[in-house]
């Protein structure tokens, strides 16, 4: 896997902004790019955070076509006609002679340290309520913590942030063939050991794709969501991109009874990722105890890891 080597070229084809269930407007971003043909996705909280290639002048373009592909300042509203400038709001962009965005304060985002997740699609664990994994769980978290001014001993984003959401659904190996690996772990496998078996790398995921959307963001210092000591060097990008922080994500079912996914299934994920994958928690971790183990689970014990 490449952590330095040369970045794809990206490209924001459409942002859109999106109302929420449950907190601020969020900004979708698809990217098209030079590696493969998948719909990659930023979710991106804040109006101001902008990617320069999508707001990039193009020639003979008109101020109705930079709206309609989201290359805007503030907000739409009903017969706004100008793209570059939000009269209601006192906001207007500012470009170079090539067309590219100029960086002011007053409008655009620009090198402060700010929280981004970089998260692989999981279909199951998203949208299939899987209680394998705990990927929806950490998309939620991820969501709430850049929201957020402060949680515990957390600093969260203030409605600042970005989630990077890669398609590379199972470590990178698809959907299929992640199917196929839940039943050699349903046969006694981990999900290292299933990857391997059925000759995937235990991790097959690239986030060079991860570094060059934020690169086009224009996010220079990143707070990383993670508990993937690994995930710090696969995101820096110097001179461009640092990672000047990792924020670990503890899973919510080791902190209260009720929340967060409660299964003899998570828990032996979350395991194979602290002892094989070398994942940092900071909390320890408590497998169930043999109350509450299932007859099928009982050689999952208490088990604590500092
Ligand atoms: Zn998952």
């Amino acid at each position: 896997m490449d952590t330095q080597g040369s970045l794809p070229i990206v490209q924001c084809v459409a942002r859109a902004r999106i109302p929420t269930t449950t907190g601020p407007d969020i900004f979708l971003h698809l990217y098209a790019n030079d590696r493969d043909n998948k719909e990659h996705l930023a979710i991106v909280f804040g109006e101001d955070i902008r990617s320069r290639s999508l707001f990039k002048r193009r020639k003979n373009e008109t101020q109705q076509e930079r709206m309609v592909r989201g290359a805007y300042v503030g907000k739409l509203f009903p017969g706004r006609t100008v793209a570059d400038v939000d009269e209601n709001l006192g906001l207007e962009l500012q470009f170079d002679n090539d067309g590219e965005l100029r960086v002011e304060e007053k409008t655009t985002w620009a090198k402060k340290d700010t929280l981004v997740r970089i998260h692989s699609e999981c279909y199951t664990g998203e949208t299939a309520w899987s209680a394998r994994c705990d990927c929806g769980e950490q998309f939620d978290r991820a969501g709430k913590l850049i929201a957020l001014d402060r949680e515990g001993d957390i600093v969260g984003g203030s409605g600042r942030g970005v989630i990077v959401y890669l398609r590379q659904e199972g470590r990178g190996i698809g959907l299929g063939e992640k199917l196929k690996a839940y039943n050699l772990q349903d046969l006694g496998a981990d999900t290292v050991q299933a990857n391997l078996m059925l000759q995937h790398p235990a991790d097959g995921r690239d986030f060079s794709l991860g570094r060059a959307i934020l690169i086009d963001l224009g996010i220079e210092r990143v707070r990383l969501l993670t508990n993937n000591p690994d995930k710090v060097s696969q995101v820096e990008h110097p001179p461009q991109l640092h990672c000047v922080e990792r924020v670990p994500m503890i899973p919510l079912s080791w902190t209260s009874d009720e929340d967060g996914i409660h299964s003899s299934e998570i828990e032996g994920y979350l395991r194979t990722k602290i002892e094989r994958m070398g994942h940092l928690l900071q909390k320890p971790l408590k497998l169930h105890t043999m109350e509450n183990v299932p007859a099928s689970s009982t050689t999952i014990t208490t088990h604590t890891i500092i």
